[in-house]
């Protein structure tokens, strides 16, 4: 294990479920327990070999059967870095493909997740050719790109499901809002828009200036609360989220779990200030 591993480990303990898919589904049913819906997440990106990437394609069928054996209310989400999409975009489509074959059999749905801006255009390529064929798959949008505005519009044209989210990587000013303000603003102006198509939109946020927000609009749009939910990570605002699903909201959390947890808990830690507060002080006790 590095070093950044082993300082990282009391703070990844928060937000990952643990390392393996037993581990997640027993987190699954705690929350479904609470009356909130889960995704469950292999951690893994950036796979540099094709059986790296035949590996994650296996693990996700499996935890697909065993979501179904279990008859855990989750579906699953996935980076296509973990499938293959630096290697080879066809080869990335095939692996998708299987399995969301495999979650067809189920009833069951798959989330693409969004990764960096290098990634956007080919994810959403490959996205738009398997949602002609396969309608249990959607897409996540960030607001901080300049460009969602128009990948919003297209997705809604064709009926696609999409998660909302603020986005999460170092993006370079020239196609990204920098400031909070912005983001937030755009954040509630692609809200509105999703919400209106009523194909089903995730609004991923732990801000309840911008969850308030959405509960206003939806009142005064008499949009039902069956037809939207709200999703937030594992481990951020659980008392929010409880909050949210008993009083009658469709609340998804989002729970990730798998050895490769380090790219994904550095993600969480530069979120906020206070997070890198609590591992520095973690240090100092050592
Ligand atoms: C279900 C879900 C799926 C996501 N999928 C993607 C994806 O596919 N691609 C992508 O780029 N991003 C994804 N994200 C991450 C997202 O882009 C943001 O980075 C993250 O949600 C923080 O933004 P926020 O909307 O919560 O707002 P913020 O303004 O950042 O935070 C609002 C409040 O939430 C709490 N909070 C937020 N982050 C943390 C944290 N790390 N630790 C502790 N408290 C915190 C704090 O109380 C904060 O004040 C996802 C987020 C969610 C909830």
């Amino acid at each position: 294990m590095s070093l950044l591993s082993r300082i990282l480990t009391p703070f990844a303990k928060r937000f990952i479920a643990g390392e393996r898919a037993e581990d997640a589904i027993r987190v699954a049913k705690a929350l479904n327990e609470k009356g909130m819906k889960v995704t469950l997440d292999i951690l893994g990106e950036d796979v540099k070999t094709e059986e790296e990437a035949y590996k994650a394609v296996n693990s996700y069928l499996s935890l697909l059967e065993l979501i179904n054996k279990e008859k855990v209310d989750a579906n699953v989400s996935l980076k296509l870095t973990q499938l293959g999409l630096d290697l080879d975009t066809n080869l990335c489509a095939k692996n998708l493909e299987k399995i969301l074959d495999k979650a067809k059999t189920y009833n069951n749905f798959v989330r693409i997740d969004m990764e960096g801006s290098a990634y956007t255009q080919k994810t959403l390529n490959i996205f738009h050719k398997l949602h002609q064929t396969h309608k249990n798959v959607g897409v996540v949008i960030q607001a901080y790109l300049f460009r969602s505005e128009k990948d919003i519009q297209d997705l809604i044209k064709e009926g696609c499901r999409v998660r909302l989210c603020k986005g999460a990587y170092k993006e370079p000013q020239t196609i990204a809002y920098k400031d909070k303000k912005d983001v937030d603003s755009n954040y509630i102006r692609l809200m509105e828009q999703l919400l209106i198509a009523n194909n089903y939109p995730a609004i991923a946020t732990h801000d309840e200036k911008i969850i308030n927000h959405t509960k206003k609009f939806v009142g005064e749009h008499k949009i039902r609360n069956n037809s939207f939910e709200f999703q937030m990570l594992y481990g951020i605002r659980s008392r929010l989220q409880e909050k949210l699903a008993n009083e009658g909201h469709n609340m998804r959390i989002y729970v990730p779990f798998g050895s490769h947890w380090l790219p994904y808990t550095v993600r969480r830690l530069r979120e906020r200030k206070e997070n890198i507060l609590f591992v520095a002080k973690n240090l100092l006790k050592k």
